[in-house]
C-alpha cells in the first residue's frame, strides 16, 4: 500500500452513527450535455457517518459531490439534505448550502484577503454575523486547526498544508452539519498530507458527518465507517472499508484496488 499518512490514534469509540438521515439520494441522474455522467445514483447517509468514495479519473467523484451543494445540477431523481429537497428552488439551495461546507483539492482563498478575512468573509456577508463574533468564531476555527498565529497573514506566505487548514477552518465558520472534502490532500507534498489528515480526523471524532473524495486509503480505513467505488457514473460496490479492501467484489474494484494499494 502507498505510504500511510495516518500516524495520529483514532478514538473509535468517537465515531457514532445516527439513526438519523443527512443525505438522501434516489435515482439521480446527471448530463453534462448528451454525456451521461451520473446514472441512476443511490445513496443514504446518515448523521455521523464518514464516507470516502474512490473510483478512477472521470468517474464522476467530483459531480456527485458537487451535486450535493448544487454546484452541479442534477437532472432527474432526488437529492435531499437535511430533510431539503434540492430543486431550482433558491431558497432550498441557500439553506442546504448554509448546512453544508466543501473543500476542494485546490484551497480556493482569497488572495487578497487576510487568513482571518477569509475566515470572516462569508459569516459575515452571507450569514450576517457581526464582525466581532465572526471573528472569534475564526479564531477558535483557527485554533482549532492549529495555526491561530497565521491569522493576519495572506494565503500565499502559508504553506499547501496550513492553506488546506485555512480553508477546513473557513467552512466550519459558517457551522456547518455536513462537510465534503474534494481530494483535500492531492495538491500537497507528502509531509502536509497529515496535518490535513489530523485535521479531518478530529473532525470526524467530533461527530461531523463527512464525504471524502481521495485515494488516502490509510484514511480510509481509520476514519470511514464505508467506502463506496465509482466507475463510469456509477456507484459499483460499497462496504465498510475491511470488507472493502479484504474482499471486494466486482472486477472493477479488484482492478481498482490493484493499482493503488
Ligand atoms: P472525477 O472527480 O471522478 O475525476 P468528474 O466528476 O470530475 O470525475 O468528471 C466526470 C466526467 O465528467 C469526466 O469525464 C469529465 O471530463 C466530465 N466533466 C466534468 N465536469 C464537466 C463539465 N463541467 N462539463 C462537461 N464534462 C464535464
Ligand atoms: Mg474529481
Amino acid at each position: 500500500m502507498s505510504e500511510p499518512h495516518i500516524e495520529r490514534p483514532v478514538d473509535r469509540s468517537k465515531l457514532q452513527v445516527s439513526d438519523e438521515v443527512a443525505i438522501q439520494i434516489e435515482n439521480m441522474n446527471k448530463w453534462y450535455g448528451q454525456f451521461h455522467v451520473l446514472r441512476d445514483v443511490n445513496l443514504t447517509v446518515n448523521r455521523g457517518e464518514r464516507i470516502v468514495i474512490a473510483g478512477p479519473s472521470g468517474s464522476g467523484k467530483s459531480t456527485l459531490i458537487r451535486c450535493i451543494n448544487r454546484l452541479e445540477e442534477h437532472q432527474s431523481g432526488k437529492i435531499i439534505v437535511d430533510g431539503t429537497e434540492l430543486t431550482s428552488d433558491l431558497k432550498n439551495i441557500d439553506k442546504v448550502r448554509s448546512e453544508v461546507g466543501m473543500v476542494f483539492q485546490h484551497f480556493n482563498l482569497f488572495p487578497h484577503l487576510t487568513i482571518l478575512e477569509n475566515c470572516t468573509l462569508a459569516p459575515i456577508w452571507v450569514r450576517k454575523v457581526p464582525k466581532k463574533e465572526a471573528e472569534e468564531t475564526a479564531m477558535h476555527f483557527l485554533e482549532k486547526v492549529k495555526i491561530p498565529e497565521q491569522a493576519h497573514k495572506y494565503p500565499g506566505m502559508l504553506s499547501g498544508g496550513q492553506q488546506q487548514r485555512v480553508a477546513i477552518a473557513r467552512s466550519l465558520c459558517m457551522r456547518p452539519r455536513i462537510m465534503l472534502f474534494d481530494e483535500p490532500t492531492s495538491a500537497l507534498d507528502p509531509e502536509m498530507i497529515k496535518e490535513v489528515l489530523d485535521t479531518m480526523i478530529e473532525l470526524a471524532e467530533e461527530g461531523m458527518t463527512m464525504l471524502c473524495v481521495t485515494h488516502e486509503m490509510g484514511f480510509a480505513q481509520a476514519v470511514a465507517n464505508r467506502v463506496i467505488f465509482m466507475a463510469d457514473g456509477q456507484i459499483i460496490e460499497q462496504n465498510n472499508p475491511f470488507d472493502f479492501f479484504n474482499n471486494p467484489q466486482s472486477e472493477r474494484t479488484k482492478q481498482f484496488l490493484s493499482q493503488i494499494l
